[in-house]
């Protein structure tokens, strides 16, 4: 098969590199020229494990490329993937679609033979539809299919997640799109993993219903979190209990400072935004927004009671900004939220992240940038562990203690406990939903 795969972003890049790995020929465009330029020189522009390798293999190969050229990637494709970003637009918590219609257009006008065009994008109901409206407009004589193929990739762990996926999700509405479509995800359907096919609304709607479920267990669990600080109860020992029952599962039952990242945030807020349309509300997934927005700024209380009600004038150590671990991924990350709040108190903010500095420089002004933790504790009054990357979840706590003004932590990924916290030497330790040493 020939592969087209428009926006070399998070998805778009994974996905063409394991498309290419499976054995397709794959031409990857973007239309930021410095990121065609990187790729060319066999540089990845974003952090993830074993991309890089992955793909200076298909590469060599010879059955991957990079171009600025749509149009030339997309003459003579059998699929052409669009896999642009949906970010919330401005004002009313749509998705905006801006860019999904402009790469349908640019495609349209672009076909040469028939082809299946997939938006892999996270797009609401009816777009996939839209899309089609939009190419048959843009090219009347245009032959092809729409399909709706949702993404379901970790960002930390996106190629297992794509070469070995928990399912595939195929919308089609003819018989040859769904054959292009079977033929592309071949190597996975020969490994038995379950590929879903069905209908493009249908398609549209797992994607929202999925991330919004995963959006809605996090937030439960923060909220009983919460509960438990009051009640005196372990939040990780309920988890535990809780995840044992199969019914329930133990993923996604980490309590913490809140869901962030490129999808949660914002395909709860357009799930809503859709029921909102089709009288349909969205109630449990409104009160999830809210609720994670609340428990973001709870996180802002917590460091402040740490710091004895006044951020003026103290000096605070942040390990980790990203969302999460193992991706330099900023977007709507807790981070954003608690440091701006530490900054413009007038903290002194000393901030170390393994892959957060080329983002995090931008989005959080007035900080300082520390390659080690035990160089950011120097003298510090308190120190916030907001992301569990591995280089946090094992530190040496008697040295931490040793090195700061009032060793006093804030735990937010409960990493460790107020026992460890105390026998090195802590004076506080606030974790969430767990016993705190005061
Ligand atoms: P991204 O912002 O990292 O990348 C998008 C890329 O598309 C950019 O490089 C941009 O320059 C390029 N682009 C935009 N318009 C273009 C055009 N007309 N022609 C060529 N290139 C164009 O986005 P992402 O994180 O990869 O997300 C893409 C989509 O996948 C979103 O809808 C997102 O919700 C969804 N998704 C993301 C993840 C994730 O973990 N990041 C997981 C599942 C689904």
């Amino acid at each position: 098969m020939r592969i087209a795969m428009i926006g070399t972003g998070y998805v778009g890049l994974v996905s063409g590199v394991c498309f290419s790995d499976f054995g397709h020929d794959v031409i990857c465009v973007d239309k930021n020229p410095a990121k065609i330029e990187m790729l060319e020189r066999g540089e990845v522009p974003i952090y993830e494990p074993g991309l890089d390798t992955l793909m200076e293999k298909n590469v060599e190969a010879g059955r991957l490329t990079f171009t600025t050229d749509l149009a030339a990637a997309v003459d003579g494709a059998d699929a052409v993937f669009i896999a642009v970003g949906t970010p919330t637009r401005r004002g009313d918590g749509h998705a905006d679609l801006t860019f999904v219609m402009a790469a349908a257009e640019e495609i349209a006008k672009s076909l040469t033979g028939y082809a299946v065009i997939v938006v892999k994008s996270t797009v609401p109901v009816g777009t996939n539809r839209k899309v089609k409206q939009t190419v048959a407009k843009a090219n009347p004589n245009a032959d092809f299919d729409v399909a709706s193929n949702p993404e379901f990739l970790r960002e930390g762990a996106a190629i297992d997640d794509f070469m070995k996926p928990d399912r595939v999700i195929v919308g089609v509405q003819t018989e040859r799109a769904g054959e292009v479509m079977a033929e592309i995800y071949r190597p996975l359907y020969l490994r038995e993993f379950p590929i879903v096919t069905t209908d493009l609304e249908s398609a549209e709607m797992i994607k929202y219903a999925a991330n919004a479920f995963l959006a809605t267990k996090i937030t439960f669990i923060n909220e009983i979190a919460r509960l438990c600080e009051k009640v005196g109860a372990d939040v990780k020992e309920v988890s535990r209990g809780m995840g044992l029952d199969g019914r329930i599962g133990n993923k996604f039952l980490h309590a913490g400072p809140g869901y962030g990242g490129s999808c949660f945030p914002k395909d709860t807020m357009a799930l809503a935004r859709t029921g909102q349309d089709f009288s349909a509300p969205m109630d449990i997934v409104e009160t999830v927004i809210k609720s994670n927005d609340e428990i973001k700024r709870r996180m802002i209380d917590k460091i402040l009671e740490l710091c004895g009600d006044t951020f003026n004038g103290k000096t605070v150590a942040v390990l980790g900004v990203t969302f999460k671990p193992n991706t330099d991924d900023m977007r709507d990350a807790p981070a954003l939220t608690v440091v701006p709040a530490l900054v413009g108190g007038g903290a002194k903010v000393r901030v170390v992240d393994p892959q957060g500095r080329r983002e995090g420089e931008a989005l959080l002004p007035g900080v300082q940038w520390v390659e080690d933790p035990y160089k950011a504790v120097q003298n510090a009054d308190a120190l916030v562990i907001l992301t569990e990357w591995n280089e946090f979840r094992a530190l040496d706590l008697k040295r931490l203690a040793r090195r700061m003004a009032t060793p006093r932590m804030a735990d937010l990924r409960n990493v460790y406990s107020a026992k460890d916290a105390k026998h090195a030497g802590f004076e506080a330790y606030m974790a969430v939903g767990r016993p705190s040493l005061e």
